[in-house]
């Protein structure tokens, strides 16, 4: 089953999308992930990435769609996968499709979690992020076991760079203008599914799960 997540920063995408890997045994796939581990290991790419993802701006599509491409190849990926911030833009999905069609195959379906912006910005500024294992949590809606620990590696919790409010801003205009395209682009196919993402998140998950059966 290959599963792509659609939707605003901080809709909930990568909390669902964990949710669906461990019901339906896939790997999840953040490009944002993969991006933040290679600025914490100090890589080339990652020196590149940043330059970007610290204004709010998308990581250009060449560098984006190589390393995607790269991650889908490995073994892991054989039975499908669920993405998580790829596709962003109407190139990134063509090069994937592409990808996907000279292999004989396709997505299966894109899950677009629909949160009103007003809502975003006061999430945002509540999520804390674990760099170490990816996990994420929210001050007030999904707190940690303990303060400023993530439960799952023990690492110290973080306000990510990119979720203070003078970056938000920034990305939701991003997302509005180069990324929301692609609900009609999928929509179009045949294969967009939208659930609404204000809901708990054990709510948002049984209507994924409803969809994906
Ligand atoms: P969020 O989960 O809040 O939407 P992500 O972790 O998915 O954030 O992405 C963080 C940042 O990484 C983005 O703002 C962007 O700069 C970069 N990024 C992640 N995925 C992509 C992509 N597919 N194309 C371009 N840039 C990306
Ligand atoms: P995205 O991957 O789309 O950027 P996240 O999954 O990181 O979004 O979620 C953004 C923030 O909102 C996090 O702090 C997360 O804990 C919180 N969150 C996720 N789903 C819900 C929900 N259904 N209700 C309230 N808060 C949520
Ligand atoms: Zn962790």
């Amino acid at each position: 089953m290959k599963i792509i997540m659609l939707g605003a920063p901080g809709a909930g995408k990568g909390t669902q999308a964990k949710m669906i890997a461990d019901k339906y045994h896939v790997p999840h796939i953040s490009t944002g992930d993969i991006f933040r581990a290679n600025i914490k290991n100090g890589t080339e790419l990652g020196m590149e990435a940043k330059k970007y993802m610290d204004q709010g701006l998308l990581v250009p599509d060449e560098l984006t769609v190589k390393i995607l491409l790269d991650r889908v190849a490995k073994d892991d990926c054989q039975n499908g996968y669920v993405l998580d911030g790829f596709p962003r833009t109407i190139p990134q999905a063509q090069v994937l499709d592409k990808a996907l069609e000279e292999i004989d195959d396709k997505i299966d379906f894109a899950i677009n979690v629909d949160v009103p912006d007003e809502n975003i910005i006061k999430r945002m500024g509540g999520r804390r992020a674990c760099l170490s294992c990816g996990a994420t949590y929210h001050v007030e809606h999904i707190p940690p076991k303990k303060e400023g620990i993530c439960d799952a590696c023990g690492k110290e919790l973080v306000l990510r760079d990119d979720d203070k409010p003078e970056t938000v801003g920034n990305r939701l205009d991003v997302y509005h203008k180069q990324t929301q395209p692609l609900i009609d682009f999928y929509s179009a196919k045949g294969i967009l599914k939208t659930v609404d993402g204000t809901a708990d998140m054990k709510d948002v998950f049984a209507a994924i799960v409803s969809i994906l059966g």
